[in-house]
């Protein structure tokens, strides 16, 4: 990694002539629906560089959304997923099974919280793992309610645009939406009118005595809840809220489901976010950092859930693919050999460390948090006054993205910037990184 380091040309100006050229006929060619937030096409990424065809070498902090943990190119994934494609591409699962499917069932099966006995299902994105989850639990259950939360982000599908909290860009237009879905105010420590920490038990009640009033909790088939809300602006729930809300499920036969699609494998310093409190959920959907890269989603869980859908209900053609579950097998291997679990602790030290200093001395950053490698800062307008600093952002996501820092944004008010770097990030592109974000504050 120091010697991509040493190579990395600063770009002051992107997009690049190549570039240039290749955004003229990008207009043509995709549909306006589809944005992106940087002006330029990749060449080849690895470890924590994407390299761009104007030769520009950007730092990532961005995973491809939370994608790349293992980071981009990994060559035990290329050497499996390579293999794989070398004997056979597709046969889909429901008409000839093949091992790679079940071998990945059963390494989610093992590696997800809890000792009871599991099932899993491999689809291929993480809405299609949320939309299962609620079919499963739908069905096991006998009921149609769902729980969802504010700030929530589940998915574009029909029915995960209804979960999902925020309107624009994501619903905007799309209606009318799925049914049976009832939103709750959202654990959000920064935000509550109480203070940090009363957050936890004073919303955990909130939800549960609105469920219990308003809809009935035997009418409610799930309670579906990101860990760590991760478009929602990398909100960790107050202490308390996840356990509350799993025994309130357990005592009511509801059944809970984490959604890990952007927290899972490592990635927040655990092998899943629910882990952190000790939280063990009835079904938990999984997506992004599954394998590499490659497109793949599942949902695991308690047996007698999973048994209860009748055969052919889920499941379709490209589910489980063959290079893809290869490819998961290897990313896997990967996470737990190099404990990039750990390794995603050490990153988020060093974050947090810096950018708490940081904090320190611009007023306008309010909230630092997050953990492992999914670290956030809440910008607001400072001096007390807790507005949403939107225009800062747009600001500073200029600047970082002109020195080829990849950034995200996030969050209901679009006030949040995200950082993911992927795990195998080597220090001194992750104290470039973060260097290019402390001037991009020191230049506001
Ligand atoms: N759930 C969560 C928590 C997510 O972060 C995402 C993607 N950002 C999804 C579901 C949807 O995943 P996909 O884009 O693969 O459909």
């Amino acid at each position: 990694t120091s010697e991509i380091a040493q190579a990395r040309r600063i770009v002051t100006e992107i997009p690049g002539p190549k570039s240039r050229a290749v955004q003229e006929r990008r207009k043509q060619a995709v549909a306006q629906g589809v944005g992106s937030v940087l002006p330029v096409y990749v060449e080849r990424a690895g470890g924590g560089i994407v390299e761009d065809i104007d030769g520009n070498a950007l730092i990532d902090f961005g995973s491809g959304i939370a994608v790349t943990n293992v980071g981009n190119a990994d060559p035990r994934v290329v050497e499996r997923a390579t293999e794989q494609l070398s004997r056979f591409t597709h046969t889909c699962f429901m008409v000839n099974p093949y091992e790679g499917y079940v071998e990945v069932c059963e390494a989610l099966n093992r590696v997800t919280p809890g000792d009871h006995e599991k099932r899993s299902i491999l689809l291929n994105s993480g809405a299609e793992a949320v939309e299962n989850a609620v079919k499963i639990a739908r069905s096991a259950t006998g009921r149609q309610a769902v729980i969802v939360f504010d700030h929530a982000y589940h998915g574009r599908t029909n029915l995960t645009m209804a979960l999902t909290s925020k309107n624009m860009p994501y619903k905007q237009g799309f209606g009318p939406f799925a049914g049976e879905v009832y939103r709750m105010p959202m654990a959000y420590p920064f935000r509550w009118p109480t203070g940090p920490e009363n957050c936890g038990p004073e919303a955990a009640r909130q939800a549960i005595d609105q469920i219990s009033k308003q809809i009935g909790a035997e009418n409610v088939a799930a309670v579906l809840i990101e860990p760590i809300q991760g478009e929602g602006g990398f909100i960790e729930p107050g202490t308390g809220f996840l356990p509350e809300l799993a025994e309130f499920c357990r005592a009511n036969g509801i059944v809970f489901v984490a959604d890990e699609v952007q927290t899972g494998f490592a990635r927040t310093g655990q092998m899943f976010a629910c882990e952190h409190e000790g939280v063990v959920p009835d079904l938990i959907t999984t997506a992004k950092g599954i394998a590499g890269g490659l497109p793949l989603a599942a949902v695991t869980g308690r047996a007698d859930l999973m048994d209860a859908v009748h055969s052919g209900g889920l499941g379709g053609t490209y589910g489980g693919n063959p290079a893809a579950c290869a490819a998961a097998l290897a990313a896997l291997e990967a996470i737990e050999s190099a404990d990039l679990a750990g390794r995603a602790r050490a990153i988020g030290a060093t974050m947090l460390k810096r950018l708490r200093a940081l904090a320190a001395t611009h007023d306008i950053i309010g909230d630092v948090r997050g953990r492992g490698a999914m670290i956030a800062i809440e910008l607001v307008k400072g001096g007390g006054d807790m507005t949403p600093a939107t225009d800062a952002v747009a600001e500073v996501m200029r600047y970082c993205h002109s020195q080829g820092l990849v950034l995200l944004t996030a969050g209901t008010y679009g006030n949040v910037i995200r950082m993911l770097p992927p795990l195998v990030i080597g220090d001194d592109l992750l104290d470039e990184g973060l260097s290019i974000l402390e001037e991009a504050f020191a230049r506001l």
